[in-house]
């Protein structure tokens, strides 16, 4: 995958003028094209639907374009479940995937007409305390050993989400003697997979289970949810899950598996988050200065609270220092933040051209788990958040932080 950006040095310094680094900035042309592609690649699905993954990107401007796209919104607290209702989305165009969900998370998501997903068994006890049981509920399968899962993630049996195998089976039968009418079953058991056969391992396995439960429990299930998890190429070096293979190979077992099970129509949903903006945002930074020390250090102005995966995953994001890129990498730098942890780096031993105090440079993939999961570690503030509209002219969608954000939640006259 060749590594672009979408501005030049010039046109980036003309942003820059007016909204100082930090910044995440994301690209409103590629976001609709790529939802528009992941629409028509699995247009044949009867109902297909994306429920974005709010925290991969929880900004109602973003939203809002997705929103447009025909894409709902995949909630997993409250505040992610007002932000889908702000944005205009709501019934079920939200899904409610959360997980040791407190009673007052599916009140609000009752009062919004929300899917609910539940992950546990225990939940259907939380969910009745709530209100009376809604007339569609869905479960979160978890695999266990049946599946292999990946770095972010872990294993499906070590991960603390979802119902085992026998649970699901007496759970649905369980809802349905309630009065449940309307049954979906969800799984997500990998994250940032790039290999586009494990999709299609999960729809048999789901196709599976919805034949299972209609066999033994005369349960008929009315969507199978595949998740998130569908990769990017943060590396040069990787491919794109190509979502037409994905999509052609899901069909096939859907003819294979569904229809003459009686299941079709059998709608398929995803709540993908990644895969829909990663790509398309940008942290543009600027280098402060470049201390030597037994190596070379590269200390931008913004830190590990715009974008934490590095430090925590040991994440690779690709690095362009925009009117450089003609010069020879001749250079190694560790990329770092002002963080007090030395974990704050954004590259390790990174090849890259000469640096200098003053040049801009864009991390690449922050559209999605870059500025959300940030925190206010060490008294940093998060940076700002900015649209390259389709027009090209740039707004800000997000506002930085100031002192006084940082102080609202203390009392300085006890
Ligand atoms: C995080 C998450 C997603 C989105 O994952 P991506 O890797 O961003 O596609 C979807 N569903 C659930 C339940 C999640 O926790």
């Amino acid at each position: 995958m060749n590594k672009t950006i979408p501005f030049t040095k010039s046109e980036l310094e003309t942003i820059v003028e007016k909204y100082p680094t930090p910044f995440h900035i994301y690209d409103e042309k590629a976001i609709r094209e790529n939802a528009r592609k992941m629409k028509d690649a699995f247009s044949w699905m009867p109902g297909f639907k994306n429920y974005f993954a709010v925290k991969a990107c929880p900004n109602p401007s973003i939203m809002q374009i997705l929103k447009e796209e025909g894409f709902g919104a995949d909630c997993s607290s409250i505040p992610e479940l007002i932000l889908a209702e702000k944005t205009g989305i709501i019934g079920e165009n939200i899904m409610c995937t959360s997980n040791d969900t407190p009673v007052e998370e599916f009140l609000e998501a009752r009062r919004l007409g929300a899917i609910i997903n539940l992950d546990d068994i225990l939940h259907i006890e939380t969910l009745e305390k709530s209100s009376k049981l809604p007339e569609l509920i869905c479960f979160r399968y978890n695999p266990g050993s049946a599946r292999a899962g990946n770095v972010i993630i872990g294993h499906p049996e070590e991960a603390k989400y979802g119902l085992t195998r026998d649970q699901v089976l007496k759970a649905y039968p369980l809802m349905k003697s309630k009065g449940v009418k309307r049954f979906g079953l969800h799984t997500m058991v990998a994250s940032n997979e790039l290999d586009p056969d494990y999709f299609i391992e999960t729809a048999r396995m789901l196709f599976g289970l919805a034949i299972e439960l209609k066999a033994k429990a005369d349960i008929r299930t009315e969507f199978v949810n595949m998740g998130g998890g569908i990769g990017i190429p943060y590396r040069p070096e990787e491919k794109e899950v190509d979502l037409y293979y994905v999509s052609d190979g899901i069909k096939k077992l859907y003819k294979e598996m569904i229809v003459p099970a009686g299941l079709d129509p059998l709608k398929i949903v995803f709540e993908c988050g990644r895969m829909v903006t990663g790509p398309y945002g940008y942290l543009v930074s600027t280098v402060r200065q470049v201390a030597e020390k037994y190596k070379s250090y590269a200390g931008l102005d913004s830190c590990m609270t715009d974008l934490m995966r590095p430090a925590l995953y040991g994440a690779y994001h690709h690095i362009t220092v925009p009117g450089k890129g003609n010069l020879p990498k001749d250079h190694s730098y560790d990329v770092t933040g002002s963080l007090c942890e030395n974990n704050d780096k954004f590259a390790i031993d990174r090849e890259l051209p000469e640096l200098e105090p003053g040049d801009l440079v864009v991390i690449h993939d922050t559209g999605a788990h870059g500025y959300s999961m940030g925190f206010n570690y060490n008294g940093k503030l998060k940076s700002a958040e900015l649209l390259m509209q389709e027009d090209g002219r740039v707004r800000m969608i997000r506002r930085a932080e100031t002192m006084d954000d940082y102080f609202a939640t203390l009392n300085f006259k006890d």
